[in-house]
């Protein structure tokens, strides 16, 4: 039975400021600092430095920090792996969106929908609960997976549920499909002109259809989220987080509000996952003030979240060459190179890291332009800016992360997830530099791994198994066998690459003494188990700063 288990273990931890990490301001109230320790026996450990051992010294954490062959002093708390466990590093996520994730728990799932007949009825039946005008809000709908892969129209939904308004966004976040109530709402009509970086798609006899691309989706009101349930949603998105053995988060857009109901849960001793947060560009205040922690470093602020485009799905990334399945297209660019700059160059002065959502190799080249253009004091790569996706890349591109020192952080469910469309919306030529994480590190660039939860599953074993197959989750053939990883490769890029990422490589992502105690343990080798066994593995346990975060046993 899964289960947290931090309130039965009382293991509370005193707090170690380490020299490399930002000034603390100002500190949180603090657990009772008494004498901690937690060892794990057995099984066999993977420490991602190049070393492994199997079988032999505990791994052990004092006051949160990584012991090995530790001693077991009077009151340790000691659990005995059971035979063949797999100790390694604490799993990261450097991409995921935690606000969304709670809320995409607390709306309506669409992922998986098979037509558009399905969504039509899964929002009749949850209306059919709700008072009229009450909103109806969904996601995860992709009429790639549809039997009709044309870009729904909202005629059927309309009638099927005319008295509450919808919105349902795409899979990617990139579109949305409102109803007539919600476009009533949203004021959008026939004579609608959508807003640069959007797109009003328009039957054929000019009227809306319901389908909002990109910046044209703000023009719908969605309710507003009470204090308690953005609570309760943060909430959720770390217990889903901790069971999937994530230690780790690199939160991406996080706005002032989401970053106060965070700090605080955490003041309150609710908060358990190591958060790295991206704020949204528009947090200029926050920006200005520089790099920020609580006193324990559980969650840092460090970074910022732009974007530079949409995303290849729904034809919002920016192609240097017109779309393969759409020649009139090359999609939109939502931030031009001087509003790149500009936000860059503000986050340099302030000491903050930039990353940019960048899809189509127009974007690419435009963020790495912009960055190849920030002044900044002891070069631009001691900031590791990141490029978020680096999906399709000109081929003259890939070598200037390497010499700029731009990270690109991608996510390789991405690669399984497009890969059975993909080639139709670049052509088969394009498609060979696209999902290229292989090509990066032959280059010797770190490329940090993440998923973009709740575009995709926040399961990291999704992960694993389409970097080391690139096959779909229904086995098939590999869908790029010129990009498979090995095993450790992509251990890696899900701990030290991701820690590198946040600038803790030194702190996190290996296990070595002295290191914080992040660590996820499975009931089998990630190694060596066979590539379909990846995704039978079983969290059993997920340990933050030397404390049992979530106990799967
Ligand atoms: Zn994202």
């Amino acid at each position: 039975m899964a289960r947290m288990l931090s309130g039965l273990l009382s293991i509370a931890l005193a707090i170690v400021p380490s020299p490399q990490e930002p000034t603390p301001v100002p500190p949180p109230p603090q657990p009772e600092n008494t004498w901690s320790e937690l060892i794990l026996a057995g099984g066999r450990v993977w420490t991602g430095d190049g070393g492994d051992w199997a079988e032999g010294l505990p791994v052990g954490a004092r006051y949160g920090r990584i012991e090995i062959g530790a001693a077991r002093h009077r009151g340790a708390v000691v659990v005995e792996l059971p035979k063949g466990a797999f100790v390694m590093p604490g799993v990261q996520d450097a991409h995921g969106h935690l606000l969304g994730l709670g809320s995409s728990l607390a709306e309506l799932d669409l992922v998986g929908t098979r037509a558009f007949a399905e969504v039509v009825d899964a929002v009749r039946a949850r209306a059919a609960e709700l008072p009229k005008g009450t909103w109806i809000v969904g996601r995860g709908w992709d009429q790639n997976d549809w039997a009709e892969t044309a870009m729904p129209h909202h005629d059927a939904l309309s009638r099927a549920v005319p008295d509450h308004p919808v919105w349902l966004t795409r899979i990617d976040g990139h579109a949305g499909l409102a109803n007539q109530l919600a476009l009533r709402a949203a004021r959008i009509t026939r004579d609608s002109v959508a807003p640069s970086g959007g797109e009003i798609l328009f039957d054929e006899a000019g009227e809306p259809t319901g389908v909002l691309v990109d910046a044209a989706m703000a023009a719908v009101p969605e309710p507003a989220l009470d204090d308690a349930a953005l609570r309760s949603r943060l909430l959720a998105a770390q217990r889903q987080c901790l069971s999937h053995g994530l230690t780790c988060v690199h939160d991406m857009g996080v706005s002032a509000r989401v970053l106060d109901a965070m700090v605080a849960l955490h003041a309150e001793g609710a908060w358990r996952l190591r958060t790295y947060v991206m704020l949204s560009p528009g947090e200029r205040e926050l920006i200005r003030r520089g790099p920020w922690q609580t006193a324990d470093g559980l969650i840092v602020v460090r970074g910022v979240k732009a974007y530079a485009d949409g995303a290849l799905g729904s034809r919002g990334a920016a192609l240097l060459e017109p779309y393969s399945d759409r020649q009139n297209t090359r999609g939109l660019v939502s931030l031009p190179k001087g509003a790149i700059l500009a936000l860059a160059q503000l986050c340099a002065d302030n000491g903050m890291q930039l990353a940019t959502h960048a899809i189509g190799d127009a974007a690419n080249r435009t963020v790495l332009d912009a960055y190849a253009a920030v002044e900044v004091e002891g070069g631009l790569a001691a900031r590791r800016f990141r490029v978020e996706h680096a999906q399709v890349i000109a081929a003259d591109d890939f070598a200037r992360f390497r010499d700029l020192g731009v990270l690109p952080s991608m996510q390789p469910t991405h690669l399984t997830s497009d890969m059975p469309w993909a080639p139709q919306r670049l052509g088969p030529e394009r498609v060979l530099r696209a999902y290229a994480w292989r090509s990066f590190h032959e280059l010797g660039v770190t490329v940090p791994f993440g998923s973009d939860f709740p575009v995709e599953s926040v399961d990291p074993r999704r992960g694993f198994y389409a970097a080391v197959t690139t096959r779909g989750l229904d086995g098939g053939a590999p869908l790029r066998p010129d990009q498979v990883l090995t095993r450790e490769r992509t251990l890696r890029a899900f701990t030290h690459d991701a820690a590198y990422a946040m600038f803790a490589d030194s702190r996190l992502g290996t296990i070595a003494v002295g290191r914080r105690a992040d660590l996820t343990v499975w009931d089998r080798d990630l190694l060596t188990c066979p590539p379909a066994q990846l995704l039978q593995a079983k969290v059993l346990l997920t340990v933050v700063d030397g404390r049992i975060v979530f106990d799967g046993r």
